[in-house]
């Protein structure tokens, strides 16, 4: 099965997840817990009246895992290296392979250059729509992409961007996550029958 690796926990790591994992990718999401979520309150993103940002993480990371993504909390990545084959993530004493690779570690961009991902004339890594880098098949997202807009609905954007353009590659033409009101009860049931 095709392999996402995921570095960072916040909006834009469990929106990925979220994204791959329910389209049937597998999704592995290394995170150190450091996400600014755990700091705000949200006001701002469409459709959530108020909540706290500790929750809308706690949420969204079951939201990602009800979906099959795996969670590696207290996960440090300390190296993302290009391969023949993809990239290998190392945390702590092992290393991952995967064949795709999302930074989603917040205004962090040390691993996007150490993966030798260009960058803007004002240090954001340089992207398209897509969020790809230019690394074929890396991509960033959230706040290491962008000097200021630094909200959570913007990230979790770009971490579903990512997703759906890996998505694309790998299913052919321009994939769509769409449900409808028609489809929703079989997405319940399989979420009942992973439960059981
Ligand atoms: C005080 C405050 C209040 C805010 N209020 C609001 C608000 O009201 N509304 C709003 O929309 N936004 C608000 N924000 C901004 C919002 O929190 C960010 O825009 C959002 O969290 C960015 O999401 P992200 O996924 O890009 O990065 P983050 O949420 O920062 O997540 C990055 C994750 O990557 C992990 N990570 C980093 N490096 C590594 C590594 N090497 N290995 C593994 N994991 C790693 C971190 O631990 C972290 O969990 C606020 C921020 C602050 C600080």
């Amino acid at each position: 099965m095709t392999r996402v690796a995921i570095v960072g926990g916040g909006p834009a790591g469990l929106s990925t997840a979220l994204f791959a994992a329910k389209n049937g990718l597998e999704a592995v999401v290394f995170d150190t817990d450091g996400t600014w979520m755990h700091k705000a309150h949200l006001f701002n993103y469409p459709g959530v009246g108020s909540v706290d940002g500790s929750a809308f993480v706690q949420t969204a990371r079951q939201q990602a895992e009800d979906f099959g993504a795996e969670l590696h909390r207290d996960a440090e990545v300390t190296a993302v290296e290009s391969t023949d084959h993809g990239f290998a993530v190392t945390a702590g004493e092992d290393t991952h392979e995967a064949d795709y690779l999302v930074l989603a570690t917040g205004a962090n961009r040390d691993l996007a250059e150490s993966l030798g991902c260009d960058r803007r004339e004002d240090d954001t890594v340089d992207v398209d729509v897509t969020m790809e880098t230019s690394v074929e098949n890396a991509y960033a997202t959230g706040a290491m992409v962008r000097a200021e807009e630094w909200q959570a609905v913007i990230s979790a954007g770009d971490g579903a961007a990512a997703a759906l353009n890996i998505l694309t590659k790998e299913k052919g033409d321009h994939y769509h996550d769409f449900d409808t009101p028609d489809t929703a009860a079989a997405v319940f049931d399989d979420l009942r029958d992973d439960e059981a």
